[in-house]
């Protein structure tokens, strides 16, 4: 058993030399393929870029008969089975796309008793359609159905980042072809997700495997915005202080894509925008040069190249997952490379925003879209954490896809494990600052409803105030104020935007301490007032 064993392994290694030029399997791909061979269901969790096309590739070269591949997207499909036909393996894939003289080739090839198709290639519609599932079973009572591998398989679940209704129909698989195996492939590894897949599929206990989403190549940083004195100028120096590297750039927003890339152009950066805003003639025209190297940075919302060195998220994103996918561009030739992320007090507050929006839009339909976009507002929450923790960066990714990381994992490769200090101090100040602008917001807030006996200038003025600034209660919270002060004249801040918010702050202070005569401002200590401020 055991020599049978080696040799069906040294078998799969050939295969895997021969037509992919692979020298040796990735964790986990070997167990896929063998399960699969052996007629057992699985559940395989892979990154993005990890490697799962292969665990069903592999199988469908390994014996006679056809890998049957559901797939969500047909520009997928095709470029999987063009580089497939590339190397000389008979791939197809069936899509409304294709004229009929194409698609009555392939149908021929798979009634001839002897199809010459190794893998095809289908949309989940497709399996739904009653010609095409008793097709199938035509195909699978000949014995030549070998294996269906449901790609991008979180499709089928609701608490998926991706549902996609049209998944649901293949519920119908494992009932129409019973003893056919079933490999259900996804990079999304919530439990929920996993639990949901599983059932859906009626997978009958899978063998199931998980790669780990550690990428030790990247190293991991978040600067925090509100420190900076202009995060624009910062990203330039670090872009700078790189040389001449691949970098991509993340923005939430076009405008705001148009707008760094052309002030990093200003400070000498070979860098172009690219997102959907973009007529295609000049998206292709930064595509182009940017693989090229004509250009050395992307300010996107979409992009990918192999050698990317940094990827920068300018604003925070909305997920852990996203990020993931987003930061998991760089370095795919596997070399060192980098992570920043700029985390800022307002994009955060934006981004709460736009999610508490759509959930209450989302509370008036059903209660499963309302589940969902509560999903949305916790996954968020793990972003801000990783943001706003001073513990290891790596941890909290991988945690958060359900991973148990040993201590030793990280090697000092995130700023968290290799700067402990200056992130704890940054974090630090970083709730001082945010402390500081709240109440300067009551100040102003203050200030401005001393000499405001006229409704419309204080509803004038409250509509010119952002969410972020004080609320009612500041302002009749007035003690607070003056213990604020008195607490703020004794903290010690070391970056030039904690000094500058402290000294604003003392001088709106002082100020309204000489514009008022109410008897609270007077309370304000003047001298304290005076004196924080020229230490200041
Ligand atoms: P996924 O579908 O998980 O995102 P792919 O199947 O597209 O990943 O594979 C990502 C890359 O890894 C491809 O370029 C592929 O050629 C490469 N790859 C896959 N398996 C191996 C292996 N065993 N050894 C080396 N490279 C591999």
């Amino acid at each position: 058993e055991k020599k049978k064993q080696i040799q069906e392994k040294e078998t799969l290694v050939k295969l895997l030399r021969w037509h992919f030029d692979h020298p040796n399997f990735r964790d986990k791909q070997l167990d896929a393929i063998q399960a699969v061979l052996s007629g057992r269901d699985c559940f395989c969790l892979m990154p993005t870029g990890g490697g799962k096309s292969m665990c069903y590739q592999i199988p469908a070269l390994a014996k006679p008969g056809i890998v049957l591949v559901v797939s969500p997207l047909i520009a997928l499909m095709e470029n999987q089975v063009m580089a497939l036909k590339e190397k000389g393996i008979a791939a197809e894939f069936l899509s409304s796309t294709q004229t009929l003289q194409v698609k009555n080739k392939i149908h021929e090839d798979l009634d001839s008793g002897k199809p010459s198709l190794r893998l095809l290639y289908v949309t989940p519609e497709l399996i739904a359609t009653p010609g095409f599932m008793s097709k199938l079973k035509k195909i699978h009572s000949r014995g030549l159905l070998n294996l269906i591998a449901v790609d991008e398989a979180h499709c089928i679940s609701s608490w998926g980042h991706d549902f996609r209704p049209s998944y649901r129909k293949l519920s119908s698989l494992r009932n129409c072809l019973p003893d056919v195996p079933i490999m259900a492939l996804t990079a999304t590894a919530a439990p929920k997700v996993q639990k949901d897949v599983i059932e859906s599929l009626c997978l009958q206990k899978p063998l199931v495997l998980k790669s780990s989403f550690n990428r030790p190549n990247i190293y991991y940083e978040v600067r925090y915005k509100d420190l900076l004195d202009d995060a624009y100028t910062d990203l330039s120096n670090v872009l700078k202080s790189f040389g001449d590297i691949c970098a991509i750039v993340y923005c939430l927003e076009r405008t705001l894509c148009d707008e760094l890339s052309a002030h990093l152009s200003k400070n000498g950066i070979l860098c172009a925008a690219y997102h959907a805003g973009l007529n295609n003639k000049l998206r292709s025209a930064v595509l182009d040069n940017w693989i090229s190297s004509k250009i050395q940075v992307v300010v996107a919302t979409g992009i990918d190249r192999k050698d990317v060195r940094m990827v920068c998220h300018f604003n925070i994103p909305k997920s852990m997952e996203a990020f993931y996918q987003e930061s998991g561009r760089a370095g795919r030739d596997q070399m060192l490379c980098k992570s920043l992320l700029y985390y800022g007090m307002d994009d955060r507050k934006r981004m709460e925003f736009i999610l508490s929006k759509a959930e209450n839009k989302k509370s008036e339909s059903s209660s499963s879209q309302e589940a969902l976009s509560k999903k949305s507002i916790s996954d968020f929450k793990l972003m801000v954490e990783y943001c706003e923790d001073s513990g290891c960066r790596r941890k909290k990714i991988l945690e958060s896809f359900g991973e148990q990381v040993p201590p030793s994992l990280c090697k000092k490769s995130c700023d968290a494990c290799k700067h402990p200090n200056l992130v704890a101090k940054n974090l630090e100040e970083l709730t001082t600052t945010c402390a500081i602008r709240q109440k300067n917001s009551f100040s102003r807030i203050f200030i401005s409803s001393q000499d405001m006996n006229d409704d419309r200038k204080t509803s004038e003025f409250w509509n010119r105030e952002d969410e972020a600034s004080g609320s009612e209660e500041d302002i009749s919270d007035s003690d607070d104020g003056i213990e604020f002060v008195k607490s703020l004249s004794k903290s010690k801040l070391s970056t030039k935007a904690g000094l500058n918010a402290k000294i604003d702050f003392l001088q709106r202070a002082e100020e309204s301490y000489y514009q008022t005569k109410d008897k609270q401002v007077n309370k304000l200590n003047k001298n304290a007032i005076s004196e924080s401020l020229r230490e200041a």
